[in-house]
């Protein structure tokens, strides 16, 4: 396949494609180019879930396409590491230095030396676990836990369901109650809202589940702002209440392992005892249980805000075990919404496969901080960063941050902007955005498989990751080189069913059961016996505090209040960050400022033992008091000091799935005028 768009984009021309970006919603995007440039984004009216429209994130993609902070050759580093300065190169030599490098790494350290890095920057098929898995695999680097967000709930999922696919957003107009458990899709997954509106005037009650009053909150027909990290003791309450009040015990025999398990963790939180650990009204919680227990059907959208700290992953295997236990499983609209992307049977090993992962090192990524300053047996003398800006996205950014620094690291970064990560590169790649290269969307709320096409040439010298990496790997004797569409073609190949055929021809796959598979009906647990199983003894001896155990909240005298850092509606975890103008706010309920002597606008320092943030302060009454917020995936550039709320995050893990606990962060604040 010849790629063809120089003739197709030069003059005025409307080219259809898809968004990759780590978004539930895969818009179909209208990509309107004019003599070369990309002049307009917008929705695609083909796809019933983009309804012609996307986020304003995306509308500004050309501004990281043409911005300032554009990669457009690659570069050596010229002076000390974070200065961000840089000199050019050509491709070639860029390669064949990297190459060089990997190999005096092999054979003096060993190639477990070496720590490729990355994550769902570029979200697609094609950009990760492609030729990328193919070249690190067989030379032999260090493997990577990219467990940073949504291990958790997908370690619940597993366990309990063997990631049963759940319902789409075209089934929310016939649950009569919807609970909105740690999420805001009026932030992420914005297409979600038109269909809860839908769901509303017709008739739906709104349960939602969050610290903070989000607009959703206001509409809502319950709110509850449980103290973060306590997700899981309101919905073992709500278990205890549900088997109080009398269970499907047909549905349970029939279909379900380990209730009797569950319902023996359960017993310990009454309603009034979770309420109060979760500093919430009593009532409340248990006008809830009854809305949920007599409503059907019931609808649960699990999120990835409560799996973020120690409890994360009990308290996802708690709420997803609640339409089993509640019998809300078998109905259209009823039953559990998570991720969806699984749902197509699509697994990245039918083609990473040819070549199987050796077993070296395995990194948690959450340790990248330790990883670099303290791990040896190797010592980590490479890192290939990628699809990622982790200095702005993990925890401990601190730690990060020294090991970035550190002058016997050589790292290499492979980005298509200048990010807060690549200002510490030893070399810097330039790599095309979706809008530049090929690749396969798959949706993870909808059910949904696009190909995504290139609408313009690459900017200056930005090369695709399948053609880069194969090209690296056969500078280090592993394989031949392979064209961008080579590889499309070869994953494309690999599809399960006949999703191939109608995705290279049409643009789109039709995924099963028209994309809205009623559980229980249509699909069923994917587990070994077929049976929901509500306490996974793996999930059990894995969690610290056992399956459904609660451990208590690390808050100390010293400091007292919570730090979330939920996903903003100004970038997609931290893409499109860097086009923010002026500095972010800590949020913080009034109460709290006022105990401390802040007004709006006041610099704050936010710390703990780890770090110092320092910004202005926004007095907020929609943040529960005893929590403080700042937004997900800010650039240093966004605060005074150049550290960001995960200067303060610890690089703890949560009770299952070694995801990261952003929400754990306990911190202090102060006028900064005073220290
Ligand atoms: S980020 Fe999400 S909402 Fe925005 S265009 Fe991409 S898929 Fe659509």
């Amino acid at each position: 396949m010849a790629r063809t768009i120089a003739a197709e984009s030069w003059g005025h021309s409307t080219v259809r494609t898809a968004c990759p970006l780590d978004c539930r919603d895969a818009c179909t995007l209208d990509v309107t180019v004019e003599k070369g440039r990309v002049v307009k984004i917008d929705g695609g009216d083909v796809n019933p879930v983009t309804r012609g429209y996307i986020c304003a994130k995306v509308r500004r993609f050309s501004e990281r396409l043409y911005g300032e902070d554009r990669l457009l050759y690659p570069a050596i580093r010229k002076g000390q590491k974070g200065q961000g300065t840089f000199s050019r190169i050509s491709w070639q030599e860029a390669l064949d230095h990297i190459a060089e490098r990997m190999e005096h790494i092999r054979d003096t350290t060993g190639a477990e030396a070496i720590l490729p890095f990355c994550y769902g920057g570029s979200n697609g098929l094609l950009t990760q676990d492609t030729n990328d898995a193919t070249l690190f695999r067989a030379f032999g680097t260090s493997r990577l836990a990219r467990t940073v967000c949504a291990a958790p709930t997908g370690a619940a999922n597993l366990g309990l369901y063997g990631k049963m696919a759940g319902v789409t957003y075209a089934d929310y107009v016939h649950a009569k109650l919807i609970v909105l458990w740690g999420v805001n899709p009026a932030a992420s997954g914005i297409h979600l809202i038109p269909y809860l509106r839908d769901a509303r005037r017709l008739g739906a009650k709104l349960v939602v589940i969050d610290p903070r009053t989000t607009s959703l909150a206001r509409q809502a027909d319950l709110h509850l702002a449980p103290r973060p990290g306590t997700d899981l003791p309101v919905a073992l309450a709500l278990h205890r209440y549900l088997f109080e009040h009398g269970v499907d015990e047909r549905f349970l025999a029939e279909h379900t392992k380990g209730a009797d398990a569950l319902r023996a963790r359960a017993n310990e939180w009454t309603i009034e005892r979770a309420a109060q650990q979760a500093d919430i009204d009593a009532g409340a919680l248990e006008r809830f249980a009854e809305m949920y227990r007599s409503s059907s059907p019931a609808l649960v959208r699990c999120g990835w805000g409560l799996e973020r700290n120690r409890n994360g992953g009990s308290a996802a295997a708690a709420v997803l075990a609640l339409p089993a236990i509640g019998g809300k499983f078998g109905v259209r609209g009823g039953g559990f919404s998570m991720s969806n992307s699984t749902a197509l049977g699509i697994k990245a090993d039918a083609w990473m496969n040819d070549t199987p992962e050796p077993r070296t090192r395995l990194v948690n990524m959450n340790h990248l901080g330790r990883a670099l300053t303290e791990y040896t047996d190797p010592r980590v003398e490479m890192l290939f960063v990628y699809n990622c800006n982790p200095l702005a996205t993990m925890p401990d950014q601190n730690r990060v941050l020294e090991g970035l620094k550190r002058d016997d690291l050589f790292t290499v970064v492979y980005e298509q902007v200048v990010t807060d990560t690549a200002r510490y590169a030893d070399v810097l790649l330039p790599a095309t955005t979706f809008l530049e290269n090929y690749d396969i969307a798959k949706s993870y709320g909808p059910i949904t498989l696009q190909l995504v096409r290139p609408v313009i040439e690459p900017v200056g010298e930005a090369r695709a990751n399948a053609e880069v990496f194969s090209d690296l790997a056969a500078r280090l004797g592993i394989g031949e080189a392979e064209e961008e569409t080579d590889t499309l073609l070869r994953i494309a190949g690999r599809l399960p069913q006949n999703l191939s055929a109608e995705l290279l021809e049409t643009g789109s796959a039709t995924p099963p059961f028209g994309g809205t598979p009623i559980q229980f009906v249509d699909v069923f647990p994917l587990t070994p016996d077929r049976k929901i199983d509500l306490f996974p003894a793996a999930l059990d001896a894995g969690a610290p505090a056992g399956l459904y155990g609660y451990q208590a909240d690390p808050a100390s005298d010293k400091y007292p209040l919570a730090l979330i850092s939920p996903a903003s509606e100004k970038s997609v975890s931290s893409t499109l960050a860097e086009l923010r103008q002026r500095s972010a706010a800590l949020q913080m309920h009034p109460s709290d400022a006022q105990a401390r002597g802040l007004a709006t606008d006041d610099p704050v320092r936010v710390f703990n033992d780890r770090g110092e943030v320092q910004c202005p302060v926004a007095l907020n009454a929609d943040i529960r008091p005893g929590t403080v917020s700042l937004p997900k995936g800010l650039w240093r550039k966004s605060t005074y000091n150049g550290s960001t709320s995960n200067a303060l995050v610890p690089d703890t893990l949560t009770d299952l799935g070694g995801g990261a606990c952003f929400n754990d962060a306990r911190v202090q604040v102060a006028s900064l005028g005073k220290h």
